[in-house]
């Protein structure tokens, strides 16, 4: 086990429900602060939570965080994709604008990868620290008194100084914190959602010059967007599509999509739109992401404050934010600086605090999805024409420069004052 910079030991137990990008994280943030982690992931081999997935973004705003973890940034930098700008055409195919994220680089890094491979390299610091992952615990319910927490698995009960639920977008923590069941609702949008070797690209003269190195392009149009890149100086390549969908997301929430499918979405636009479509190869991976969306939760902590909701558990976000995986980060980093500075003593404290710091930043952050996908669907090409940059991706400071770990330090003590006495979030 390597050894990495760490706090003093706190004896601040914490069980983590779910290994995907947010339990993983708070488990590291935890380790850094000097808990003790364990996690609980409900499928048995990580290769079921690796295979899945496509393009991952994290914004400064979380990507920060992978910095603070010896080794990890490095690492991602060398399977990220290596741009700085995303080129944005009309989907009649008329190039209007490229907008540069140059700036954003004194933020800190902007990280644009495949899910797996960035989710592999931050378990694998996770193991390294020597986090305790205990795979097939399925996690089916959860309890709290005044002095603990803990959840049921495989019909044992497992104890803690607080459970966090970090379940992803059905979570059933959140059952317990809200005391009823909220269903997850349709957005009314689904994503296709396509990762393939450049190579397939390559082969239509057409779009050979998408991997010819690194790309990022987006076409706009009525109720759809349509965006694509390549990575690892074009050998590897993707596209996405939002778009509109009232379909049932009762059962499952993603299927594997048909070529033909998304062609007849897209049948009006550009050549290259529908020539990109077309490479796509029966091997390589389409799927029908339906986005499953929520009303804001009133709050992320059960009534005993001892069981906490981080990530997608808490926020499903939609793409158009490229916030869902960076705030999930931020989550983990609060959440472990809280139960640090309450200390052992005052978990309830700290949940309170957590809860007061994220709950107004996540909201709005949410909100900015929907800002950018009706000004991408709902645009108005005479302005666009007149002001391209009416289409670019919202890049707001307060978002994306802003270091979790160091607000939380800094506004804990009149944060902890204001709710310590237990009194409502203003
Ligand atoms: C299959 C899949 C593919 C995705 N693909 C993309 C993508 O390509 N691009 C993108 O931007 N975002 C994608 N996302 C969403 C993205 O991962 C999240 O928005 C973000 O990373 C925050 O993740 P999270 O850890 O909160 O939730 P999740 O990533 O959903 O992780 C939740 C984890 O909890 C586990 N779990 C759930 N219930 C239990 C239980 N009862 N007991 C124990 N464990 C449990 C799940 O198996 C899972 O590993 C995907 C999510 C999933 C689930």
């Amino acid at each position: 086990m390597a050894s990495f910079p760490r706090r003093p030991p706190t004896g601040i137990e914490v069980i983590i429900v779910g290994a995907g990008f947010a339990g993983v994280s708070a488990a590291i943030e935890c380790h850094r602060k000097g808990h003790t982690p364990i996690i609980l992931e409900k499928h048995t081999a990580i290769e079921e939570i690796t295979r899945f997935g496509d393009i991952i973004s994290f914004d400064p705003n979380g990507a920060r965080h992978f910095e603070r973890w010896p080794g990890v940034i490095a690492a991602m930098q060398k399977v990220a994709r290596q741009t700085s700008w995303l080129d944005l055409y009309s989907w009649k195919g008329e190039f209007i604008t490229r907008q540069s994220f140059e700036r954003e680089k004194e933020w800190g890094p902007r990280i644009n990868g495949h899910r797996g491979e960035l989710y592999e390299i931050i378990l694998k610091h996770a193991v390294k620290r020597g986090i305790e992952i205990r795979l097939g615990q399925r996690v089916t319910d959860y309890f709290e008194d005044d002095n603990e927490a803990g959840v049921v698995v495989n019909g044992e009960k497992i104890t803690a100084d607080i459970v966090v639920a970090a379940e992803g977008v059905r979570s059933r923590g959140r059952k317990i914190v809200l005391g009823f069941d909220d269903k997850p609702k349709s957005s009314g949008y689904a994503v296709y959602r396509s990762w393939f070797p450049g190579e397939e690209i390559a082969k239509n003269e057409m779009l050979r010059h998408l991997v010819d190195g690194d790309h990022h392009v987006g076409f706009i149009g009525p109720d759809l967007h349509f965006l694509a890149s390549s990575l690892k100086n074009g050998k590897e390549f993707n596209w996405v599509f939002t778009h509109v969908d009232d379909g049932n997301i009762e059962e499952s929430w993603q299927f594997p999509g048909k070529v033909e499918d998304c062609l007849e979405y897209v049948k009006d636009w550009a050549p290259i739109v529908q020539e990109i479509v077309k490479a796509t190869p029966k091997y390589g991976r389409l799927i029908d992401h339906k986005l499953v969306f929520r009303d804001p939760l009133p709050t992320f902590k059960s009534p005993r404050e001892r069981i906490v909701l981080i990530g997608d558990a808490a926020h499903p976000f939609l793409p158009t934010s490229i916030q869902g995986a960076s705030q999930s980060i931020e989550d983990g980093v609060v959440l472990a600086a809280c139960l640090k500075l309450a200390g052992k003593k005052d978990v309830p404290l700290a949940v309170r605090a957590y809860e007061e710091l994220r709950y107004e930043r996540v909201h709005k952050a949410q909100a900015t999805g929907i800002k950018t996908r009706d000004r991408w669907h709902k645009a108005d090409w005479d302005t666009v024409k007149k002001n391209p940059e009416a289409i670019h991706l919202t890049r707001e400071a307060w978002l994306l420069n802003f270091d979790a770990e160091a607000d939380c330090y800094a506004r804990y003590n009149d944060v902890a004052a204001r709710v310590g006495a237990g009194r409502p979030r203003l």
